[in-house]
């Protein structure tokens, strides 16, 4: 059944967001503080769940819907419009009242997060992320710099798949010695070739996939690590002022990819233990897997777009540590520069260099 959840400030009646700076939700208009697990008690006894109209959602459309597929219908608790979202949305806001709202139905039963990991960066501080990145860049095109080029800051939870591995490894190694020894005119030269295993178990926490079609593997790689030590039980309510998506790629398919992760990793874990030869070089692992565990989390990540030159740009910071990632454009004319002072700087080195030697 689709419904939405929006959460009203029992005091005042204003909306309620998720404050990262405070960790906890906060009222919009009286500044009324609220711990997102005790509100969600005092919201299901004081005021009952709103609910949309039967076979609303995108899994039993009303006969005669005019919705693509992939999209569900809604209705707004707080103004009664018709909200339409994508299927896989769990969490944003009215596009009529602004109230921000949960979709409760995707983040229930089968849908439940075991976890999230709250955002501790707001909003102001992604977009001055963005800003020093901009100023740290040598060759950056003064007018991307000079301007406000941010289009779009979104804060989403991304659902992602964290996997638990117990393995057994087992490494091999091939080590070479070489050694030179004249005599006379003969050179003689011994090679030495040792082999090496290693074995041992060791598990591996937290693995985490993403698992959400919507977001680009590569960025959400490349803002990790989250310390999923700060993770706590999921809450609706976390998702308050929030966009959340859930998850449209199940766990079947992301083991594989935590397996390859996993495999990549666990592959060269003893190499350090392998020491005292000239060279040392891996001749095969075997990882196998004695026990699994899979948990569902939503994890934080702001997006921010960019439109310069009708080009996109997208970049994302973790939510929680504040890492940023992205494209920038490159100044052809200002890299030249950049190179050719370079290139005029070595010489006058070598230069100097030349002459120093000349004068001893
Ligand atoms: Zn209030
Ligand atoms: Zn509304």
């Amino acid at each position: 059944m689709a419904s939405l959840l929006d959460y009203k400030c029992p005091n005042c009646g204003g909306n309620l967001v998720f404050d990262a700076v405070a960790g906890a939700l906060v009222c919009d208009n009286c500044g009324s503080r609220y711990d997102p697990g005790q509100f969600q008690a005092v919201y299901q006894a004081g005021r009952p769940q709103a609910q949309a109209p039967a076979g609303a959602d995108s899994a039993s459309r009303a006969e005669g819907s005019t919705w693509p597929t992939g999209f569900g219908q809604y209705t707004c608790p707080s103004c009664g419009a018709a909200v339409v979202a994508e299927a896989t949305a769990a969490a944003g806001s009215c596009p009529y009242c602004r109230s921000p709202v949960v979709m409760t139905a995707q983040v229930a039963g089968e849908l439940a997060p075991d976890l999230v990991v709250p955002f501790k960066t707001t909003r102001d501080q992604a977009v001055e992320a963005l800003r020093k990145l901009y100023l740290n860049k040598r060759l950056l095109p003064k007018v991307f710099a000079a301007q406000n080029f941010v289009d779009e800051v979104k804060g989403v939870y991304v659902p992602f798949w964290l996997f638990d591995f117990d393995t057994e490894i087992h490494e091999r190694y091939i080590m070479r010695d070489v050694s030179r020894r004249r005599h006379g005119s003969t050179e003689h030269i011994t090679t030495r070739e040792y082999a090496a295993e290693r074995a041992g178990r060791a598990r591996f926490m937290g693995i985490p996939v993403d698992g959400s079609t919507n977001m680009p593997d590569p960025i959400m790689e490349s803002v990790e690590p989250f310390d999923l030590s700060q993770s706590v039980l999921f809450r609706p309510s976390y998702l308050s002022g929030f966009l959340a998506e859930r998850y449209d790629v199940d766990s079947n398919q992301a083991h594989a990819r935590a397996h390859d992760r996993l495999t990549k990793s666990a592959g060269t874990l003893f190499r350090d233990t392998v020491t005292g030869h000239q060279t040392i070089k891996p001749a095969g692992s075997s990882v196998t897997v004695t026990k699994m565990a899979v948990h569902y989390a939503l994890l934080p990540v702001w997006m921010l777009t960019t439109i310069w030159r009708d080009q996109r740009f997208t970049f994302a910071m973790n939510g929680q540590t504040g890492r940023l990632i992205g494209d920038l454009p490159l100044d052809r004319q200002a890299y030249w520069r950049w190179l050719g002072l370079l290139f005029s700087v070595s010489a006058v080195v070598a230069g100097g260099l030349a002459a120093l030697a000349v004068a001893l």
